[in-house]
């Protein structure tokens, strides 16, 4: 029997903006560190799942086009990487069409599955899943199933599943991979965790996902394979922040490599079309207001 298919996702923005300050302007360095995925992936013959800022696609349409011209799939990461928590309503509908229109423009495609800047569906803004299935969404991939300092919700399922939103709308979710160590489970799918743990230990957690026959959904930024960058903008940068973000940049692309050598990957829409064929081990319906179902 083959291993499940597994997602690979790529946030498409710019450090600078989505990192340092979302008041500064974007620069050009996330359209050269984008290519540096492009060239990856295609080294491997991968295709993935795209997360495209709205800010990016409209600073360089010509690359979001290059990208689903490689034959990846193109979705929305909103339009001005605002965390969730600091809009109302209206103000996140209004970001989230506003890069629905822009992705749908360039791609002449329909704009369906979304992620959260900075994973920022967490219990106080459940109401965001609302207003994406009210804006045509089908998908989302923004909830992580821990709770961390900055981001996650205890005990939501883990694997890829349908919840229920807050109005009582069906809504697929693509949790980002985490897995299960001495009892407590802790996220493994990019970020920090993934650019700090060795390799094998990566292996043994996707293995362990894979017990379960679910996919593993990793996500990454173009600025992670970029070692050099934190070192050549010209802005101040905390001392913490260029610690924890330079951490594990080196190796990388490296990593990558290895993951992409080892284990199968695609886009989401392929690991969906996949996993109607073969259904995950205790998938249940998450209702995230209510119960906790199943969380496996
Ligand atoms: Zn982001």
């Amino acid at each position: 029997m083959t291993t499940p298919l597994n997602a690979i996702t790529i946030d498409v923005e710019d450090w600078v903006q989505s990192v340092l300050d979302p008041d500064l302007p974007l620069t050009d360095r996330f359209v050269r560190n984008t290519h540096r995925v492009l060239e990856l992936l295609d080294a491997h013959g991968v295709r993935g799942t795209f997360f495209v800022l709205g800010l990016a696609a409209e600073k360089a349409p010509e690359l979001v086009r290059e990208i689903q011209r490689a034959g990846h799939e193109v979705q929305s990461h909103g339009y001005g990487h605002r965390l969730i928590h600091t809009l109302d309503r209206d103000a996140f509908r209004t970001d989230l069409e506003r890069s629905r229109k822009l992705l749908e423009d360039i791609t002449g495609q329909p704009i369906t599955g979304y992620r959260a800047p900075a994973f920022s569906i967490t219990q106080e803004t459940l109401w965001a899943l609302d207003v994406l299935v009210e804006c045509g969404f089908r998908y989302d991939s923004s909830i992580v199933p821990v709770k961390t300092r900055r981001y996650g919700i205890d005990g939501a399922s883990w694997f890829p599943h349908r919840l229920q939103t807050p109005s009582g709308y069906d809504l697929m979710e693509w949790p980002v991979a985490s897995w299960q160590v001495a009892g407590v489970r802790r996220p493994i799918g990019g970020g920090g965790y993934f650019r700090l743990y060795p390799f094998a230990l990566i292996r043994k957690a996707i293995s362990q996902i894979h017990r379960s026959q679910a996919p593993a959904v990793i996500y990454m930024h173009p600025y992670e394979l970029a070692p050099e960058e934190l070192s050549e903008l010209p802005y101040r940068v905390p001392w913490k922040l260029r610690l924890h973000q330079s951490l594990g940049r080196r190796g990388f692309a490296r990593k990558i490599h290895r993951l992409l050598t080892e284990f199968r990957f695609g886009p989401i829409r392929s690991v969906s079309a996949s996993l109607e064929e073969v259904p995950v081990a205790g998938q249940a319906v998450w209702n995230p207001c209510g119960e906790m179902a199943d969380a496996g």
